[in-house]
């Protein structure tokens, strides 16, 4: 499998429940490496810019609201089948159907504040990764 990069964020539940240093834990167990880190608290036009695929639905505005209403950690990760990796440790949206032993059946309780964000596909990987980040802030080790 291809070494991978994709785009991570820490959302504001897991922040607020000082959970960044235990979910980062997982992704460094399981191979994947932080290759580009930063806090921030999102403002209303990054945080929908950044789920624009989502603009129609009717969850979109509650999505942002959650989404600024603390500080996340945004991080890209790097490894082999880094994509399908993250998500098999972020586990299933709705953290009820998540599998046990992952990161939203343990961190998270409600589909609306699921703890994590991780890039589905090889392109909204490309285009999260530099929605947040310039080559410059890259890292590679
Ligand atoms: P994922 O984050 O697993 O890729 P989606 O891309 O489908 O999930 O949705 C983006 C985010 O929107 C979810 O992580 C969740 O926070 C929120 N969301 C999705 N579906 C719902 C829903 N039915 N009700 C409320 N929030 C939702
Ligand atoms: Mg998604």
């Amino acid at each position: 499998m291809a070494t991978e990069r994709t785009l991570s964020i820490i959302k504001p539940d897991a922040v607020a429940k000082n959970a960044i240093g235990d979910i980062i834990a997982r992704f460094e167990k399981a191979g994947l490496k932080v290759v580009a880190a930063k806090m921030a608290h999102l403002s209303e036009e990054k945080a929908g810019g950044f789920y624009a695929e989502h603009k129609e639905r009717p969850f979109f505005k509650d999505l942002v609201g959650f989404m600024t209403s603390g500080p996340v950690v945004v991080q890209v990760l790097e490894g082999e089948g880094a994509i399908a990796k993250n998500r098999e440790l972020m586990g299933a949206t709705n953290p009820k159907e998540a599998a046990p032993g992952t990161i939203r059946a343990d961190f998270a309780e409600t589909i609306d504040a699921n703890a994590v964000h991780g890039s589905d596909s090889p392109e909204s990987a490309e285009r999260e990764i530099s929605y947040f980040f310039g080559n410059d802030e890259i890292c590679p080790r």
